[in-house]
C-alpha cells in the first residue's frame, strides 16, 4: 500500500504544482505523509457534503479541484465552516491535496476533459504555455466538429452530455448560427474573450458569463456563447484524474480504490425558465405570462 507521498508525488507529475498560478493555493492542506492509502475521492468542491462523503467511503485521500483556503487563512477552529471540513479530515484520517490551476494547464487538463466529455476534436490549446515546446499545455482549448451544427443543438447536446445542473446551459448569440470551431474552457472563462477572438471560433463554451462582456463579445463578432454552470464544466476532469491515478496505481502495484464523486456541489440549487424560453418559442420571444406589461396594466385600472 502506498504512502500519501507516494500518492502525492505521483500526482504532482500529473499536475506539477509549480505551473499553478501565483495567486493560486495547491499541494497538500492536510494529511501525514507517511500514512498509507489505499482509498482515493476525487471531486471539484472540498466542501462538508464532499469531506462527509470521503468519511462515508472510508477514503484515506480526497483530491479536489478547488483549493480549500485560496486566500490563506489563520484559524482552522471547526467553529469556521472550512475549520469544520479541515477538522472532519483530520479526525477521520483523510489527506486532502488540491489541483487547481495546474490541472487546468495541464496535457490532457481540466478542458481536454470538458471536450471529451463532449466528444470534441481537440486541435490545441487556447492560450499556449509559452514554456512547453510541444504546444499543447495551456489554458482552455480549441476544438472542431466533423460537421457543422446550429449553436442551439451544440447547447443541447452540451446539456445532456454534462453533468445535470440547476443551470443548465445558456446560449447567446444567434441560435441558428453554424458552429464548426469551438473554443472551451471549463470554469470561469470570460477573461478569455481576446483569445477567443483570436482564435477565430465560431463559439465558445465555459463558465460564470456575466452580461457586459457577453454583451460586447458578441456585438463585436458574431460569436455564439455556451455558458454552463462551472461545477458542471470542471466535473469531467475528476473522472479524467481518477484514470490517469488508476493507471498509475496498476503500474505500480498499488492496488488503489479510485472514486469520484457525483454529488452536485454546484452552488445554484433552482432554476425557473421563463414562459417563452422552450426550444423554438424564441422566434416569438417577447413579454408573456404573468408580467406582460399590458396585462399589469389592465388588471392596475389606473395610474399608481
Ligand atoms: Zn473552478
Amino acid at each position: 500500500m502506498p504512502s500519501l507521498s507516494e500518492v502525492t508525488a505521483a500526482l504532482d507529475a500529473l499536475w506539477p504544482p509549480e505551473r499553478a498560478e501565483q495567486w493560486d493555493a495547491v499541494g497538500t492542506v492536510c494529511g501525514d505523509p507517511d500514512a498509507p492509502v489505499a482509498r482515493v475521492l476525487f471531486a471539484v468542491d472540498p466542501v462538508q457534503e464532499i469531506v462527509d462523503e470521503a468519511v462515508s467511503l472510508g477514503a484515506d485521500l480526497l483530491v479536489t479541484h478547488h483549493p480549500l483556503y485560496l486566500r490563506g487563512t489563520t484559524t482552522v477552529a471547526a467553529s469556521h465552516f472550512k475549520g469544520r471540513a479541515v477538522h472532519t479530515l483530520i479526525r477521520n484520517d483523510i489527506a486532502l491535496h488540491v489541483a487547481h490551476t495546474n490541472a487546468d494547464t495541464a496535457d490532457p487538463g481540466v478542458s481536454d476533459a470538458l471536450a471529451g466529455a463532449l466528444d470534441l476534436r481537440v486541435v490545441g490549446p487556447l492560450v499556449p504555455d509559452p514554456t512547453d515546446p510541444a504546444g499543447r499545455r495551456g489554458l482552455g482549448r480549441i476544438c472542431e466538429l466533423d460537421h457543422p451544427v446550429p449553436l442551439r443543438e451544440l447547447a443541447a447536446h452540451a446539456a445532456k452530455r454534462l453533468p445535470a445542473t440547476a443551470q443548465g446551459i445558456r446560449a447567446a448569440g444567434d441560435p441558428d448560427a453554424s458552429v464548426r470551431r469551438i473554443a472551451v474552457s471549463g470554469g470561469s472563462g470570460d477573461s478569455l474573450f481576446d483569445a477567443v477572438r483570436a482564435a477565430g471560433v465560431d463559439a465558445f463554451l465555459t463558465a460564470d458569463l456575466r452580461h457586459h462582456p457577453v454583451s460586447e463579445a458578441t456585438q463585436q463578432t458574431p460569436l455564439g456563447l455556451l455558458d454552463a454552470a462551472h461545477w458542471a464544466t470542471e466535473w469531467p476532469w475528476c473522472e479524467l484524474a481518477a484514470a490517469q491515478l488508476d493507471e498509475i496505481s496498476d503500474r505500480h502495484g498499488w492496488d488503489l480504490r479510485v472514486h469520484v464523486s457525483t454529488t452536485v456541489t454546484d452552488p445554484w440549487t433552482a432554476h425557473a425558465a421563463s414562459a417563452h424560453s422552450e426550444p423554438g418559442a424564441a422566434d416569438h420571444a417577447g413579454p408573456s405570462g404573468d408580467l406582460h406589461p399590458s396585462a399589469i396594466h389592465d388588471s392596475s385600472g389606473a395610474p399608481n
